[in-house]
C-alpha cells in the first residue's frame, strides 16, 4: 500500500461487519436496511435487465431517463433547476461521487475542509487526490443534545491554500442536521473566499421533528460553486445497487464525468432504469419512508437511553450517536471491539471519524434502519448486559 493510503487499512465497517457474522451479534454497525425497498422498483430493475435495457454499456453520464428523474427531483422538491443534458451526472454511488469530485477538482497540497467526525471515505479519497484535509469539529456541549458547527472555526480553517469545502448535512455520524442559519454562513464564506464547495446530501429524505434539509446549491452564489451529491441507496433502501449522482453546473459535472470515465466508466445499466421509476414514485412513498424510520428513531433511542449511554438525538439519517462515560466507559474502541461478546450488538467507535481522535473516543454510532423487532432485541440485550 503507498504511502497516500497507508494510513487507512481496512474500513471499520468492513470489520465490525465480520465481526457481527463471526460472533452472531445483532449489527447496527454499518448502515444498511435489512429490509429491502418497494417491490415495484425490483421489479422495474428485472424488466429492465429482461427487455434489454442498460445490459451493455449504458451513456457515459448516466441514463437519459435517470438524469432526467434527477433533475426533475431537485426542481421539485428543491425548486433547484438542471439540465439533464449538461448538469447531471450518475455514480457508483454517492462513494465514487467523492471520489471523482475530490480527484477531479483538488490540486495536490490543496487543503479540504471536511466536517470532523466525517464518513470515512472523505479522508482517504482527499489523501488520493493528494490534498490535505483539514478537519472542523462538531462539538455537543454538555447541555446539548446536538453536535453543533462551531462557524467562528470554519472561518479560521480558511486559508490561501484551501480549495474546497466538504460539506455532509444530513450528518453522518451524529445525526445533524445543518440549520439554514448555519448553511448561509458556509456559503457566505464560500462566496467570500472564491472556495468550491463538495455537498453530500445522501441523508436528503431522512430528517425528523419539524428539521428541514436545505441543499447549500440553493444560497445566493452558491449554484455554480456547488457539487451537489445524492444518492438511492439510503432512500430507497437499495445501498447493494450502488446508483448515485451528482448536480453540478457544466463546467463542474465535466470535471467530475472526467475522473468518473477512469474508475468505473459507466455504472450499472439496468438499475438507472428502476432508480429513475423510484426517484418519481408519489410523495406518500417518501412521507411513509421518513415515517417509519422515526418510529424506529424513538425505539432505538428509547432502547439505548434506557440501557444507560448519553443519547443525541439525531435530526436527520439512520444512525444515533452516543456517549458511552454513563457507563463508566470512555474508549469507544474497546468498547466497540468487546460489545458483540458481551452484549451481541455490534457497534461502531466513532472515533475513527475523527483526526483528533481523542475528541470522537467516548462515542459510539449505532444505526436504526433494522426492523423493530430486532432493535428491540438490541436493546433488550444491551439494557441487560451494560
Ligand atoms: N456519504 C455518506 C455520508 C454515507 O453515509 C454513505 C453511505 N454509507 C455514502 C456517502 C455512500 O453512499 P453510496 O452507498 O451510495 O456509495
Ligand atoms: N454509509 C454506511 C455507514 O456509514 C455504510 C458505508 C460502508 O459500508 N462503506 O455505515
Amino acid at each position: 500500500l503507498n504511502r497516500r493510503l497507508a494510513e487507512f487499512g481496512t474500513t471499520i465497517f468492513a470489520e465490525m461487519s465480520a465481526l457481527a457474522l463471526s460472533t452472531g451479534a445483532i449489527n447496527l454497525g454499518q448502515g444498511f436496511p435489512d429490509t429491502d425497498g418497494p417491490e415495484e422498483i425490483k421489479e422495474a430493475a428485472v424488466r429492465a435487465l429482461r427487455d434489454g435495457r442498460g445490459n451493455q454499456y449504458p451513456p457515459g453520464p448516466g441514463v437519459p431517463e435517470l438524469r432526467t428523474a434527477v433533475a426533475a427531483h431537485q426542481l421539485r422538491r428543491y425548486g433547484l433547476s438542471y439540465d439533464p443534458g449538461t448538469e447531471v451526472l450518475v455514480t457508483a454511488g454517492a462513494t465514487e461521487a467523492i471520489a471523482a469530485s475530490l480527484l477531479a477538482l483538488v490540486e495536490p497540497g490543496d487543503e479540504v475542509i471536511a466536517l470532523e467526525p466525517y464518513y470515512d471515505s472523505y479522508a482517504a479519497c482527499i489523501a488520493m487526490a493528494g490534498g490535505r484535509r483539514v478537519p472542523v469539529t462538531l462539538r455537543a456541549h454538555e447541555d446539548e443534545d446536538r453536535f453543533r458547527l462551531d462557524l467562528d472555526e470554519l472561518r479560521d480553517a480558511v486559508t490561501d491554500r484551501t480549495r474546497l469545502l466538504l460539506i455532509n448535512t444530513p450528518h453522518n455520524p451524529t445525526g445533524t442536521v445543518l440549520t439554514r442559519e448555519e448553511l448561509a454562513a458556509i456559503a457566505e464564506l464560500a462566496v467570500e473566499r472564491d472556495l468550491l464547495v463538495v455537498t453530500d446530501e445522501v441523508y436528503e429524505h431522512l430528517v425528523f421533528d419539524g428539521a428541514e434539509h436545505v441543499p447549500l446549491a440553493t444560497f445566493p452564489g452558491m449554484r455554480e460553486r456547488t457539487v451537489t451529491i445524492s444518492s438511492s441507496g439510503k432512500t430507497f433502501s437499495f445501498t447493494g445497487w450502488k446508483v448515485g449522482w451528482v448536480t453540478a453546473a457544466p463546467e463542474l459535472v465535466t470535471a467530475v464525468r472526467s475522473a468518473k470515465q477512469y474508475l468505473t466508466y459507466v455504472s450499472a445499466g439496468p438499475f438507472q432504469y428502476a432508480i429513475a421509476e423510484a426517484l418519481s414514485l408519489p410523495e406518500s412513498y417518501f412521507t411513509a419512508f421518513r415515517a417509519d424510520m422515526l418510529v424506529k428513531r424513538n425505539l432505538l433511542a428509547a432502547g439505548l437511553t434506557e440501557a444507560g449511554f448519553r443519547v443525541f438525538r439525531p435530526s436527520g439519517t439512520y444512525f444515533i450517536t452516543t456517549d458511552i462515560r454513563p457507563l463508566g466507559e470512555s474508549d469507544g474502541f474497546a468498547f466497540c471491539r468487546a460489545l458483540p461478546e458481551r452484549a451481541g450488538v455490534v457497534a461502531i467507535p466513532n472515533a475513527v471519524f475523527y483526526d483528533h481522535r481523542e475528541e470522537g473516543a467516548p462515542f459510539v454510532r449505532f444505526a436504526f434502519c433494522k426492523r423493530t423487532g430486532v432493535l428491540e432485541e438490541a436493546a433488550k440485550r444491551l439494557s441487560a448486559a451494560l
